[in-house]
């Protein structure tokens, strides 16, 4: 590999690409005179309303996690049943099942999309009678099989939660994310095609599940009948996990460049699977024409991956590995999970950020298909 002159700078898995606007935004915001949850909270809230990049009635808190975890209360997820959860996914999709007391039961996967394997959810639910809700997770941005899991949602009486933590602008059967039945939560974490540092939104289908979860997201409190004797009403206590307007005026930036990042994102993703087609590398991709990637993501499967990954950090070319599988971890899941097991054996997540060029793509593919090679 010795003959290629690596680009300048390095090839790195995260940039943020902050908006110009950002500072103008938090100046508006330190100069209104406050800065907790507000104006600006409820008008990012009514910018992501109106895109299909995501669900419908969103509820802007302080991280994905906790979406995750206000959307199995808000669903009624009873306390001490079990949730299944994929293998391959990050720590949180399990820890706020946990949180809610609620047991784990780890799905096994598909090596093809990465995603939740639903022979594995039906087999968990023919053998446990307790389970009340799955948490699919629209690995790396492509979409799991909604209508499957709605299906069995229906099915068993089961409630379905997807994580969208990678999902923002992924389509399934050629619908946007704002159409699945299903709550949603997203996270606008510092790595996510959206991000505002730390935050996220949980999502509905109907408007008064999300005015719930809006006081939920606030201890619980309800300013709705306020008067001069009486500040607020508790009716049902929540948790501290509201956004501020600080965040939320950087996530109003970040929503306006949104539609051409996430197209930069797509056609990088493309660019990818044209230059590794027909090579031995194995693409992780979705399982119908019609679904789309968001491009949260570019995970590939190759043989000998430390050693893989290793080449490529020589070669200037930053990697990741999503995940671990969960089963590795003190969630007290016992079940196995062999294809999420061999799945993390082989996986490297390639850099993608809107910031990265098409020839530094091809870059980073001639350099990994000498190192598979
Ligand atoms: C990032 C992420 C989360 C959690 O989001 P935070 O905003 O960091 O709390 C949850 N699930 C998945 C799959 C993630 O990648």
């Amino acid at each position: 590999m010795s003959q290629h002159v690596p680009p300048k700078s390095e090839i790195r898995m995260y940039r943020p690409q902050v908006e110009k606007s950002s500072l103008d935004r938090l100046r508006e915001v330190f100069e209104s005179g406050w800065i907790g949850l507000g104006p600006v909270t409820e008008k990012f809230e009514q910018e992501l309303a109106s895109t299909d990049l995501l669900g419908k009635h969103p509820v802007a808190v302080n991280s994905g996690t906790a979406a995750l975890h206000l959307a199995l209360v808000a669903a009624g997820v009873p306390k001490g049943s079990a949730v299944i959860v994929p293998a391959n996914t990050f720590v949180s999709t399990a820890s706020v099942a946990l949180q809610h007391q609620c047991r784990v039961i780890l799905a096994d996967i598909e090596r093809a999309t990465g995603n939740i394997d639903l022979k594995s959810v039906r087999e968990i639910l023919e053998a446990e009678p307790d389970v009340s809700a799955i948490i699919a997770v629209h690995y790396s941005g492509i979409p799991c099989d909604i209508a499957g899991l709605n299906e069995l949602s229906k099915k068993y009486e089961v409630t379905v939660v997807e994580d969208c933590a990678h999902a923002i602008g992924s389509m399934w059967r050629g619908r946007p994310m704002s159409e699945s039945p299903h709550i949603q939560a997203y996270s606008f974490h510092a790595t996510k095609s959206l991000a505002v540092g730390e935050g996220g939104c949980v999502t509905f289908p109907d408007a008064a599940s999300a005015e719930r979860a809006k006081r939920l997201r606030r201890l619980g409190i309800d300013t709705g009948a306020r008067s001069w004797g009486n500040p607020y009403d508790i009716p049902e206590l929540g948790f501290k996990y509201n956004m501020g307007d600080i965040m939320a005026a950087i996530g109003l930036a970040q929503l306006e460049g949104l539609q051409s990042k996430l197209q930069k994102r797509r056609s990088i993703v493309r660019r990818y699977r044209e230059r590794l087609a027909g090579s031995p590398v194995e693409l992780v991709r979705e399982a119908d024409d019609s679904d789309r990637s968001g491009g949260f993501a570019v995970p590939v499967l190759v043989k000998d991956r430390e050693r893989v990954r290793k080449e490529l950090d020589s070669a200037g070319i930053e990697s990741e590995i999503y995940f671990r599988p969960l089963g590795e971890f003190p969630i007290g899941a016992s079940r196995p999970t062999p294809v999420a097991e061999r799945f993390s054996r082989d996986v490297i997540c390639l850099p993608i950020h809107p910031l990265i060029s098409l020839e530094e793509v091809d870059y980073v593919c001639d350099r990994l298909i000498e190192c598979v090679a």
